[in-house]
């Protein structure tokens, strides 16, 4: 069965665009309603646990460097089959690529520069939002914690 949950990040760049109400108000109009938020930044040791994945990959330190440049906001949204619905709102990976109408396509300048982030998976939306949420900052439609996390976090 498709989760309800996905985690975004609003890049640096659309921090620095003043970009966070107009993407945020994508996202509602959307249908995700926002379960858990926060306006932060990442320490580079953070960056890089988060995008280790991407650690062998040409582009890692650029990626870091990045994503440290500035503030970002985090949040966990709901939706019925989030992830997948979250990706295609926001469009492809590269903003040139991107759908008409997409929050890439609207507000994104390039594939580095890429104005947010979006889960790939079930699994990973749960473990991105346990990166930077605890339990008890999480807050579901009926007010209740609904995100079961991994065991070792
Ligand atoms: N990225 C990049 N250059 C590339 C590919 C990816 O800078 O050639 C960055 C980009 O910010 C992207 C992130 O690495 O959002 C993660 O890449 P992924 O392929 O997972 O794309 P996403 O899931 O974000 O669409």
């Amino acid at each position: 069965m498709k989760g309800n949950i996905t985690f975004t990040i609003l890049k640096p760049d659309a921090v620095k665009n003043q970009n966070i109400g107009n993407i945020l108000a994508d996202i509602n109009a959307g249908g995700f309603r926002i379960v858990g938020m926060k306006y932060t930044r990442l320490r580079r040791e953070e960056a890089e646990a988060f995008y280790g994945i991407h650690r062998e990959r040409p582009f890692f330190k650029d990626l870091v460097d990045f994503m440290t440049s500035g503030p970002i906001v985090v949040a966990v949204l709901e939706k019925e089959n989030a992830v997948e619905e979250f990706r295609t709102l926001i469009g492809n990976t590269d903003p040139q690529k991107a759908d008409e109408g997409t929050i890439r396509a609207k507000y994104a300048k390039s594939i580095d520069a890429n104005a947010v982030h979006g889960s790939d998976s079930d699994e990973n939306a749960r473990l991105e939002s346990s990166f930077f949420f605890a339990q008890s900052e999480l807050f579901t439609e009926e007010g209740g914690v609904q995100i079961s996390y991994p065991q070792q976090v």
